[in-house]
């Protein structure tokens, strides 16, 4: 399947879990992938790693730029990075309410704003970000990281609002928890008998397991095909059941 011959897209965070897994996907359908990441050397063998925190303008405008010179534009923006956040509404102080919005929220207005004047260039513009079953199912201990998803959340609407009129589209998806290095990392540092609270885990899923990276990959990939030209504004989840409970 080569769905993505021709096309350039720059996955952030794709150098692990759900972003890793996409940036993949794109390389099998047969687009240019640039990997900007924190940790680029972990990105595909295939993918342009660059190094890149989503959390500073400088750092993201350079990447941008280098992807497009290197590819001759950009064609599929995948706003994928983020970091978690715990707590109640007490938990975090002002900085790291500052640190979190900035890598999960601004990130996304400084990636995409970035890209946009290739976006503008392409017949095939689509930008998927990745919001959270947190955006709308209430978690509890997740005021900030939740804070941070339904903004994506929001920022999808009006961006796909903003830009439909020159043949951008903006989707995001909405995975539920995830078998990540993130999630896996996670579980294990805190439990004491990490094969049981993986099994705990499992079963407070709807679906009795947790989501794969690829399935969320695939459907941000679906997103982001030029066969989805008529799909814009919309938010997937990707969840096993838990929005709907
Ligand atoms: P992960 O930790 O496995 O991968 C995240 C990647 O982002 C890493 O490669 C990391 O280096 C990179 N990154 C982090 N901060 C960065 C920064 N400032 N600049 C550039 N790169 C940075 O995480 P994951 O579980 O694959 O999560 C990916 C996305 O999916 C996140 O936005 C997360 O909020 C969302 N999500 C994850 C889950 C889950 O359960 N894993 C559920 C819902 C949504």
């Amino acid at each position: 399947n080569a769905e993505f011959s021709g096309l350039t897209a720059i996955v952030t965070g794709g150098a692990s879990g759900i972003g890793r897994a996409v940036a993949e996907l794109l390389l099998e359908g047969g687009a240019n992938v640039a990997v900007l990441d924190l940790n680029p050397t972990d990105a595909p063998e295939q993918a342009l790693g660059l190094r890149c925190d989503v959390s500073d303008r400088a750092s993201v405008d350079a990447a941008v730029e280098a992807a497009a010179q290197e590819y001759g534009g950009i064609d599929i923006v995948i706003n994928n990075a983020g970091i978690g956040a715990q707590g109640q509404v007490d938990a975090n102080d002002d900085d790291e309410w500052d640190r979190v919005l900035s890598v999960n929220v601004v990130s996304v207005a400084r990636v995409t704003a970035a890209a946009l004047p290739h976006l503008r260039r392409s017949d095939h513009a689509a930008v998927v970000n990745t919001s959270s079953v947190a955006a709308t199912a209430g978690l509890p201990d997740r005021v900030l990281y939740s804070a941070t998803k339904g903004a994506i959340y929001s920022m999808t609407l009006a961006m796909a609002a903003d830009h439909v009129r020159e043949g951008i589209r903006v989707n995001a998806v909405c995975p539920g928890t995830a078998n990540t290095p993130w999630v896996m990392k996670g579980l294990m540092a805190k439990a004491e008998d990490p094969a049981e609270e993986l099994r705990q885990l499992n079963a407070r899923q709807p679906h009795g397991r947790l989501v794969e990276p690829a399935e969320v990959a695939r459907t941000i990939v679906f997103l982001a095909s030029p066969l989805q030209g008529s799909t814009t504004g919309t938010a997937l989840a990707v969840d096993g059941g838990m929005q709907g409970l």
